[in-house]
């Protein structure tokens, strides 16, 4: 049995999570589980997998849950960061998989990578932000980092004992998004429910939103550069609508290797709980000649420009990809309340990528200090902007 904590169980990726712990229950087990303030969600976790140590985000959501009856043999960890780390380090917890958002998991990140756990990342804003310190954190320990990104996911495979001379370049796949296609005029009127309306992907409102921005795979080109240890130079992003190609490698002979599967994120998550095994997966098989054309296309930078800026930010100084996150996650937050137009989510990346005093960043210290500085500087912008492109 192997044994599991989720950071961000009641997600999209957390829930698809204990669908394959459900899928397996002979061979895994869940020992902790961190949520944000869905309570009855949790509550509900909570009593159909028995975890031993539970955590919520904020002091309120802990005293709802403890309302909802926990057992006495569960623990609650204290609130906030604190109880993210507490899970993440569970003793018995062999892999801690990292299915939130954002970057207030990075601490606890780092105390599982130092506790010597597997790491399944799923949260990609972690290695956006200190892609550097983690990896080499996971280095030093030798703990291995699983991808749960599908793209990712599918590249782990594509590279599965190949060594890193065979491989020219990276081919990460994208969706495109509802407004693929679109030209930026027509995205002036975008609002939070059209970009919420994703083509082929189930997923949470932020990563919908980025998807839709094409700033996802900005993001995941970062991600895959620490993953990978690939340059910038060589990785590729490509539009293919169907997401039936999660992604591929390109080997030195002009040789792809790609991976196909079915757009059900149980399937990277299940890889990265049974690896370096494979189990049979109780999902539906994918139908090749049901899925008919694969189509490939170049991405268009002028109308979707977040992708060019994340490019920008990988090439540059290590401070720059984490003002990048940070601009990104507080103009989409204003976005979806309604309160920015979808044009200008880019604008406020990139203006604020422009006033940064770029430097390298070697300390948690020094990412949560730029973080807290993009954030109000991006967030001081927004009011300016409001609804004006
Ligand atoms: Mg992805």
């Amino acid at each position: 049995m192997k044994a599991i904590a989720i950071v961000g169980s009641t997600g999209s990726i957390g829930q698809s999570a204990l669908a394959v712990v459900d899928a397996h229950p002979d061979r895994l087990r869940v020992v902790g589980l961190a949520a944000g303030d869905n309570v009855e969600r949790l509550a509900a976790q909570v009593a159909r997998h028995h975890p031993g140590l539970v955590a919520m985000r904020t002091a309120d959501a802990c005293g709802r849950l403890r309302g909802h009856g926990l057992a006495a043999d569960v623990t609650l960890a204290p609130p906030g960061r604190d109880g993210l780390v507490a899970v993440a380090s569970h003793p018995d917890a062999e892999v801690v998989l990292f299915a939130s958002s954002g970057t207030d998991s990075l601490e606890a990140v780092l105390a599982a990578i130092g506790c010597g756990k597997t790491i399944a990342l799923a949260n990609k804003e972690i290695l956006v932000m200190a892609g550097g310190i983690v990896t080499e954190a996971a280095r030093r320990r030798g703990v291995a980092i699983l991808p749960v990104d599908s793209e990712h996911n599918a590249i782990h495979q594509c590279l599965h004992g190949r060594r890193p001379t065979e491989v020219k370049r990276l081919v990460l796949t994208a969706s495109g998004g509802p407004f693929r296609g679109w030209t930026s005029d027509r995205l002036a009127a975008v609002t939070a429910a059209d970009a919420l309306r994703h083509p082929t992907w189930q997923m949470g409102r932020k990563i919908t939103i980025d998807s839709a921005t094409l700033m996802n795979k900005g993001l995941e080109v970062i991600e895959a550069h620490w993953l990978f240890d690939v340059p910038a130079d060589r990785i590729d992003v490509v539009v293919h609508p169907q997401s039936v190609v999660h992604s591929m490698v390109e080997l030195v002979d002009g040789s792809f290797i790609a991976q196909l599967g079915v757009t059900d994120m149980r399937l990277p998550i299940q890889y990265a709980f049974s690896y370096p095994d494979r189990w049979a997966a109780a999902l539906p098989p994918l139908d090749l000649a049901r899925a008919g054309t694969l189509e490939f296309s170049a991405p268009d930078t002028t109308a979707f420009p977040c992708l060019a800026l994340a490019y920008r930010a990988l090439r540059g100084a290590g401070s720059l990809p984490v003002v990048l996150n940070a601009a990104n996650e507080e103009a989409v937050a204003r976005f979806l309340d309604g309160r920015l137009a979808f044009r200008a989510i880019g604008r406020i990346i990139e203006a604020t990528l422009d006033a940064h005093d770029a430097s390298d960043v070697t300390s948690l210290a020094e990412v949560r200090r730029v973080d807290a500085w993009a954030r109000d500087y991006s967030r001081e912008l927004a009011r300016g902007v409001e609804l004006k492109v």
